[in-house]
């Protein structure tokens, strides 16, 4: 695997430029004259002491693996110990436009499909999308897209990402502890196998989306995973209430579309 192309996206704040430059030194990393600040992300080690992924332009792509000197045996110290996953910059700058409260249903799903067929045309993930809304009053938590290639995590699902953030946002791992609050779920397709257990654990009280799994999986040619065909039942026990179909054939557009770039080579199936 070529050094440079794993690790290229990953880009140093210029602030911790200093830190940097002392690890690479301890670790015994050479670096080329001339080498851009972002270049430090060659070195995977570095990725959680020093650096931000941020889906910077690869300007590592200059480096070869000639232009390192690995340290012998120096990994068991230097493991992973955290990571962190950042919205894209234009899914942040989406968000400022959004409204505080998305209270009708329709306008919900819209969001949902522009944002999952904005998230491929921009090149940053997989063709889904998700927001974590108030169920009654529609205040919006949290807003994501699948970023799974633009951060190398297999757990990088708009669903995943939503949940996480509505979280961080109230300051609890648990979205239905205030019985008058329930949340809900808004995604353009129904959710995949690992979605599905995050979203029970989540707190959250309602799910709705457009696009089956079926026909994710038929257009896109996704695997999502072992899910039971009981799976709305098994929810709506747990006091999740299910809805689906709502705006289904725009939502069926986005899935097209990325068929279409996976043939022409500029989208990725990272699975299936
Ligand atoms: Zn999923």
């Amino acid at each position: 695997m070529s050094l440079t192309s794993k690790y290229a996206n990953v880009r140093l704040d210029p602030r911790q430029t200093a830190e940097r430059d002392l690890r690479i030194r301890r670790l015994g990393v050479r670096i080329p004259p001339g080498a851009p600040n972002s270049a430090c992300g060659v070195f995977p080690a570095l990725t959680t002491l020093c650096c931000s992924t941020v889906g910077a332009p690869r300007t590592a792509a200059d480096w070869s693996s000639a232009d390192l000197e690995h340290p012998v045996n120096n990994h068991d110290s230097q493991l992973v110990t955290e990571f962190s996953i950042r919205l894209p910059g234009w899914l942040r700058t989406e968000l400022a436009r959004l409204p505080g409260h998305i209270a009708d249903r329709d306008d919900r799903i819209r969001i949902v499909n522009e944002l999952a067929g904005r998230n491929i045309a921009e090149g940053t993930g997989g063709p889904f999308a998700a927001l974590v809304v108030e169920r009654d009053s529609g205040k919006l938590l949290s807003a994501a897209v699948n970023l799974v290639p633009e951060v190398d995590l297999a757990l990088a699902h708009a669903e995943m990402i939503a949940l996480s953030l509505a979280q961080a946002h109230i300051g609890s791992w648990n979205l239905g502890a205030d019985p008058a609050r329930a949340h809900s779920l808004v995604i353009n397709a129904q959710p995949c196998a690992m979605c599905l257990g995050a979203l029970i654990w989540s707190g959250i009280g309602e799910l709705e989306f457009a696009a089956s799994g079926a026909d994710v999986e038929r257009i896109t040619g996704f695997d999502e995973g072992p899910v039971p065909p009981d799976w709305r039942e098994q929810l709506e026990s747990r006091g999740i209430a299910v809805h689906a179909g709502r705006s289904a054939a725009e939502a069926l557009v986005v899935l097209q579309d990325f068929r279409a770039r996976v043939a022409e080579g500029s989208a990725t199936l990272y699975n299936g």
